[in-house]
């Protein structure tokens, strides 16, 4: 099989989203607004309104775990952490 051919979304599965706990923290005094984290969350789970970030509040249930809008907010106001061991994103092939 291809990789063209691979649905990646009907790979992931999410196990115990409800024990998954607030694995996104979000510092608003640190936001400066670039607008950064939105563009990259290929889930859209990020907004910036009056020039202040906001993540989706039910973010648990469709972030990918890829940890993309950490590693380009400059301030540093996004603290990514994957969440507890044996819950949220579990991609299974073959
Ligand atoms: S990338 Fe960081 S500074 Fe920029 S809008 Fe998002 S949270 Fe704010
Ligand atoms: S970790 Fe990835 S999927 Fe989750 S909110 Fe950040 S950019 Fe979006």
């Amino acid at each position: 099989m291809s990789l063209e051919n691979i649905d990646f979304f009907e790979l992931v599965k999410r196990v115990d989203t409800d024990k998954m706990g607030d694995f996104i923290k979000y510092d608003r005094e640190k936001c400066n607004g670039c607008g950064l984290c939105a563009m990259v969350c290929s889930f859209g789970l990020w907004a910036v309104k009056q020039n202040k970030a906001k993540l989706a509040a039910r973010y648990q249930e469709l972030c990918l775990e890829c940890g993309a809008c950490a590693e380009i907010c400059e301030p540093g106001a996004i603290d990514f952490s994957y969440p507890a061991g044996g819950t949220g994103v579990v991609i299974e092939y073959g």
